[in-house]
């Protein structure tokens, strides 16, 4: 459990090699790099989910600890709470680690066992999340930092966010769908060892499905349509009628995300017909000139902070990794 309790670290090689990375990504997967829980695997998960995410400054991308932190805790509620996987080796005096406590409690003082994190009220949710976050800043943020020996970020726990490493930066867009399956093996690996077995069936599938996904996207069609007076299809162009439906531009399955900026409205047959798949790569420059115009017309609060972290290139480069992870283009051209 070397360097859990260092208060402070800095980027100790600016410039990885993506041979260095893979070795370090590796180890910490492995069975080599220690863990008593599973809270390294729901830290990198957390980053991978929050990639699209970070400020560039003049180190690296900066990460606050309460947009990781939020992340983490919904994803472990669906483990803990949802899917009962306990989440520690026992320790003699406990099965449950802090971060699975915090979340029991939160059960216990509500009404129904199986809601969804999100529909908690916002009050709640928030004393979970800086809950779990004062726990992880303590255990995980300098435990994972030696691990990956100073290379992955840079951190102070007094700051409210670390910046994480330029090259690892990119590294994690390129390789996401790698990592996280990598991820995912090896978090159920430990899972498989720390639980019954009739807990562990599906496995691979509910630590996929932990990731916290919105169901309701009203309000992004409500800000596009109104705020921004989008009254036609994104991709053909026919007028929008009663039916409009919110597209992830980039598939939800690759940016595990719901973001403004990726989305558009669509009419039922082009949101349908492109599914789960890339749009051309001619309606890249469409998207990027529509966010611009958001970003240019706009002070209401709620869409600028949804455009936090988001730059030009971003869609670009997300389509380019998306593609070299396997998903596939289509052609909406009409
Ligand atoms: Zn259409």
């Amino acid at each position: 459990m070397a360097g859990w309790n260092l208060q402070r670290g800095v980027i100790t090689d600016y410039n990885p090699d993506e041979e260095k990375l893979w070795s370090l990504f590796n180890y910490v997967f492995s069975d080599a790099c220690s863990k008593r829980n599973t809270y390294k695997f729901g830290f990198i998960k957390s980053l991978l989910d929050n990639a699209f995410n970070g400020m560039e400054n003049s180190e690296g991308i900066f990460f606050s600890y309460s947009q990781i932190f939020a992340r983490f805790a919904e994803n472990y509620w669906n483990l803990v709470v949802k899917y009962d996987l306990r989440q520690m080796r026992s320790d003699g005096k406990s099965v449950y680690s802090n971060v699975e406590k915090i979340l029991k409690e939160a059960v216990d003082n509500s009404v129904c066992a199986f809601l969804e994190f999100s529909s908690l009220d916002v009050i709640k949710q928030s004393s979970v999340i800086s809950r779990v976050a004062s726990e992880c800043r303590k255990y995980v943020v300098g435990a994972l930092y030696n691990d990956f020996d100073g290379v992955i970020y840079s951190f102070d726990l007094k700051h409210d966010g670390l910046v994480l490493n330029y090259r690892v930066y990119e590294f994690m867009l390129k390789y996401k769908s790698e990592l996280e399956r990598l991820n995912y093996y090896s978090w159920a690996k430990f899972l498989e060892s720390v639980n019954e077995d009739n807990a562990v069936v599906h496995l691979l599938n509910k630590l996929e499905f932990a990731t916290p996904r919105r169901s309701d996207l009203s309000i992004y069609r409500e800000i596009l349509r109104m705020e921004f007076e989008e009254n036609t299809c994104f991709y053909c162009g026919r007028k929008l009628g009663n039916k409009i439906h919110v597209d992830h531009f980039i598939p939800w399955s690759f940016v595990k995300d719901d973001k403004l900026w990726n989305f558009v409205l669509a009419c039922p047959a082009c949101n349908e017909r492109k599914n789960n798949r890339l749009p051309n790569r001619e309606f890249l420059a469409v998207i990027e000139d529509r966010n611009k115009q958001i970003i240019r017309k706009t002070n209401n609060r709620i869409v600028l902070n949804e455009f936090s972290g988001y730059s030009d290139d971003l869609l670009i480069k997300m389509w380019n990794y998306a593609k070299m992870s396997g998903v596939k283009e289509y052609s909406l051209k009409t």
